[in-house]
């Protein structure tokens, strides 16, 4: 269910309605993925002269180095990552903060009638490197019921979250590199997943990989993607 207080635009809404028809009948995605797109206003996580696309499949720019995935991906990574209610998740590269608002719309805790609790513990830790991105996430996720369940930093997301006692269920990386960062492994609970989109060319693999061991990970290929390199200290090339 989406926040209380948001209102919606009649245009988008229909638009928002078409594309969740279309998405059930591709079969890719689970009820609580559809749920949760239906629940997010990603109109609030685009620039303003996009708006009117805000519920085209396609990715949108938000700077140049920085792009809001199309939806189709930004659902099939949280279809991959097998989120659950109470699973606590580390996302690199905020960008806009849609990716993050939809994965707290599944981990987060929800009141009787299905809303998002305002008051409650972080579960999603999300970090974006670029300054004025930053910025353009926060205040898109200030606007939406989730900014207490959502910790957003600047940062370098490749040296992991800064407090290192917090272990993740689940690491999403939405930006490719050319190997997995040592500290998001270190971060990983056994049993976790981390979702990455790996290689440094015009496409790449996005790759799953189970942290069955402290020293073992089984690494599985899912499908070529396009995202935007990553930076960092462990980032492409580095
Ligand atoms: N998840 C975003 C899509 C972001 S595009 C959304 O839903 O809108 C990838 C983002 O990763 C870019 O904004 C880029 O600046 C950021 N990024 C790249 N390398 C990074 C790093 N090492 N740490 C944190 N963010 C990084």
């Amino acid at each position: 269910m989406p926040c209380r207080e948001i209102e919606t635009d009649e245009k988008l809404r229909e638009k928002k309605e078409k594309l969740y028809e279309f998405f059930k009948t591709t079969g890719f995605f689970s009820e609580r993925v559809l749920k949760a797109f239906m629940a997010v206003p990603r109109e609030l996580f685009v620039p303003e002269h996009l708006k009117q696309y805000s519920y085209v499949d396609e990715p949108l720019p938000i700077t140049n180095d920085s792009t809001i995935s199309a939806i189709s991906m930004s659902l099939l990574l949280c279809e991959y990552a097998g989120l659950k209610k109470g699973m606590k998740v580390f996302e690199v590269g905020m960008g806009s903060g849609y990716q993050a608002a939809l994965i707290a719309e599944i981990v987060c805790e929800k009141d009787q009638e299905g809303y998002i609790l305002e008051e409650q513990e972080a579960k999603v830790f999300t970090i974006e490197i670029d300054n004025e991105v930053y910025e353009f996430g926060i205040k898109n996720l200030s606007k939406t019921c989730y900014k207490n369940c959502i910790k957003a930093i600047l940062g370098d997301g490749t040296l992991g979250w800064p407090d290192q006692k917090i272990k993740f269920d689940v690491i999403i990386v939405t930006a490719a590199g050319d190997k997995i960062p040592p500290p998001l492994i270190k971060q990983l609970k056994i049993g976790g997943v981390l979702i990455m989109p790996m290689g440094s060319g015009w496409i790449q693999s996005l790759i799953r990989a189970y942290k069955i061991r402290e020293d073992n990970i089984k690494i599985e290929y899912l499908e070529d993607v396009r995202f935007v390199p990553l930076k960092g200290k462990y980032g492409v090339n580095s």
